[in-house]
């Protein structure tokens, strides 16, 4: 990874040295949550010891230190994915919570009865069930861009899907259950070129592709910190200024305000007014600690390893007979998704399991795009950059004794 070899990055990870079982654990379950190194898992530590307060209110010596922490975190946060501004992002749960919150509070002030938002096949549920919520309250119409036989979107039946009535699109940079990395800055282009605003869900693209929100011109971006080594219950929205300022508030509670009496109350600009209650600040400093250990690896040295790896993975598993990987694009990062004929993908996820290697086996929260190929599950190993081509034979293995029928 970089000018570090992999077993020295894997020393940084605590949990890497787990034994499950009796098996070394083999983590290839990084689309779901990844792991956290020591740096993350230390900066919590030092938080609480020393700096826990709230922020903003109180004016001692840890509300100064909390408040300078939290607020450093989002010129990290803002920095890492190119934004103009740290007031342009916004702390919240994660990419579910930001993505409902782009739908509540941009989008569906925006929609009327037989408005339409376009989505593509691809999403992962968090990007299609906030949209069925706005639409239903509105009267808006969900509109589907299809997806290839290889799980690449449609480039020109996506286009044909705008008319003068969209309003808003939204979509995944890399998709969680077929690893596909879709063409953004076209669809972006695209998008614009027809007036409407654009949202990328980076959930799956954050951890392991480099981000430029300015150079991709996208209006709102978001992610979790789980998934890029930080911790849960924690993740971001990125947006332009000005579309934010245009924002209605999410949640009203204290902190988002500038004055209220019961007449009237006056919000705080962006980000504050997205940030009602108190925040999750810990966790918030512990991101910026994850985004330190990818910059210190760097994004790029992480995206070429990963690539490596996932070529590998692809070329061992595709020498099992039986397996039929899902999600062949030719653009991909990070997931494996693959069925193998005569085996449940339980089946498959156990035996794996019981050898200390843990994937997920099922739906991945995006049961449109697996319908697509006719499937219901699949089995998915996903990689990041601490694994090793080791830990893909030993996957790679265990399938092919399950698809020869051998005793596990
Ligand atoms: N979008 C994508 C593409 C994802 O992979 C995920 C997580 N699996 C989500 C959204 C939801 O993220 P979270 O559960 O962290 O809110």
């Amino acid at each position: 990874v970089g000018a570090r070899s992999v077993e020295s990055v894997r020393e940084d990870f605590p949990i890497l040295a787990e034994v499950v079982d009796g098996k070394p654990l083999v983590w290839l379950d990084n689309a779901a949550t990844t792991q956290r190194p020591r740096a993350v898992i230390d900066r919590l530590v030092r938080y609480y010891e020393h700096e826990n307060s709230n922020v903003h209110r109180a004016a001692h010596a840890l509300a100064a230190r909390s408040t300078d922490a939290y607020e450093a975190s989002r010129r990290t946060v803002a920095g890492f994915i190119g934004a103009g501004s740290p007031d342009e992002i916004v702390f919240v749960r994660g990419t579910t919570e930001g993505i409902n919150l782009v739908a509540r509070s941009f989008v569906r002030p925006r929609l009327a009865p037989g408005d339409e938002v376009v989505l593509t096949r691809l999403e992962h549920h968090a990007n299609i069930v906030p949209w069925q919520i706005v639409a239903a309250e509105t009267g808006a119409v969900i509109k589907v861009a299809p997806i290839d036989d290889d799980g690449q979107i449609e480039l020109g039946a996506y286009s044909r899907l705008f008319t003068p009535r969209t309003r808003f699109a939204s979509f995944a940079h890399v998709a969680n259950a077929l690893g596909t990395i879709t063409p953004a800055a076209e669809m972006i282009a695209i998008a614009h070129s027809h007036g409407v605003p654009v949202l990328l869900d980076a959930a799956q693209s954050a951890p392991h592709l480099p981000l430029d929100v300015r150079a991709l011109d996208v209006d709102f971006l978001v992610f979790s910190g789980h998934k890029i080594l930080g911790p849960t219950g924690i993740g971001v929205v990125y947006g332009k200024g000005e579309l934010l300022e245009e924002a209605e508030p999410y949640q009203g509670g204290g902190n988002m305000i500038a004055d209220v009496t019961f007449e009237q109350t006056i919000y705080q600009p962006a980000p504050a007014k997205f940030e009602a209650g108190t925040g999750n600040i810990a966790d918030a400093v512990g991101l910026a600690a994850a985004i330190e250990y990818v910059r210190g690896l760097g994004i790029e040295n992480i995206a070429a390893y990963e690539h490596a790896l996932l070529v590998y993975g692809t070329e061992a598993l595709r020498r099992v007979p039986g397996v039929r990987i899902v999600g062949t694009a030719a653009q991909k990062a990070t997931v494996l998704s693959f069925v193998l004929d005569g085996h449940s993908v339980e089946e498959v996820g156990q035996a794996l399991s019981r050898e200390g290697i843990a994937v997920r086996a099922g739906h991945h929260c995006a049961q449109p795009a697996l319908r697509r190929f006719g499937l219901e599950a699949t089995v998915r190993p996903s990689i990041a950059f601490y694994n090793t081509c080791d830990e893909l034979d030993a996957l790679a293995d265990v399938v092919r004794n399950v698809a020869g029928g051998g005793v596990w």
